[in-house]
């Protein structure tokens, strides 16, 4: 799958695109990411890209011209004007914290193209024409401001990445937490005793039917009391055997063995 990274900063990517999982798949050629540096599309001797707000204010506002010209040239469309709109068939995405937010859902739909383009903003904000008229998507990564849009753009190819078959060693993602709205069970390795903390013994009983059903019901447990809007999406759907299962989950969730700890970063100090 081709990304097309449009940013000021392509030395960021080095080290997440370089390393474990997507190093390999670039490596492998089974992802193929392109950075384009939007300043060699600025304007002038000095590569200008941002200007004052009209109006004022504070910040600096991305110019349209270079980010225009960055898009046409190397995700090589024709160019855009108000006569003759974007022409891609396939996600244009610009990062910003006021795109539609950003799930596994649209992981598993953008992981479904050929290719896609994201377009890193950065300063105060960028012109509103490129907004409207340069991008068809904007996405953010959750409710809060970072200073620019490259660890978003990190997040996202990660995401969509590891999506793509073959990229994952073994098909790890089936079974992960969001891929139906459910958290994912809790995990145990060696040693089975560790400093009076036991795994639970069903795990390693080697009995496959009732390990399956106890990660199910752990699952149900989690989401129920970690994030109960995901339950109430994924209840309707639930099968028979799940209904039952978490019914009795229901009932023993609020005893002392299943309440779980509400932790504060104050419980360490
Ligand atoms: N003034 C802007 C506003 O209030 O919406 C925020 C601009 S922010 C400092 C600069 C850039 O960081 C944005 O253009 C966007 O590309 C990126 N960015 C910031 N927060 C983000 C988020 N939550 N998700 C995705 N991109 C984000």
């Amino acid at each position: 799958m081709r990304f097309d990274i449009l940013t000021l900063f392509p030395e960021m990517f080095a080290g997440p695109f370089g390393e474990s999982i997507l190093g390999r798949a670039v490596a492998q050629g089974l992802l193929d990411i392109r950075l384009h540096n939007i300043r060699e599309w600025g304007l002038g001797r000095h590569r200008q890209v941002d200007d004052y707000p009209y109006g004022g204010g504070a910040g600096m506002v991305f110019r349209p011209e270079p980010l225009f010209a960055a898009l046409e040239a190397s995700l090589e469309l024709p160019p855009i004007s108000a006569e003759a709109p974007l022409q891609a068939d396939f996600p244009v995405i610009l990062l910003s914290p006021q795109g539609e937010v950003f799930n596994q859902q649209i992981a598993r739909e953008l992981a479904s193209y050929p290719r896609l383009a994201l377009v890193c903003g950065h300063y105060e904000g960028l012109d509103e024409r490129i907004c409207r008229y340069a991008v068809n998507r904007e996405l953010s990564i959750g409710d809060f401001v970072l200073t620019g849009g490259e660890l978003a753009a990190m997040v996202v190819v990660d995401a969509v990445a590891r999506l793509i078959p073959q990229v994952l060693a073994e098909d790890s993602a089936g079974e992960e937490s969001h891929t139906r709205p459910l958290l994912e069970y809790p995990h145990y390795t060696r040693p089975a005793e560790f400093r009076g903390w036991k795994a639970p013994e069903i795990l390693l009983s080697g009995h496959h039917a009732k390990i399956a059903q106890w990660r199910l019901k752990e699952s149900l447990r989690r989401t129920l009391q970690r994030r109960p809007d995901l339950l109430a999406q994924i209840e309707p759907d639930l099968d028979k055997s799940e209904r039952k299962l978490l019914e009795e989950v229901r009932l023993v969730s609020n005893t002392d063995e299943h309440r779980e700890p509400q932790r504060t970063t104050e419980d360490f100090k």
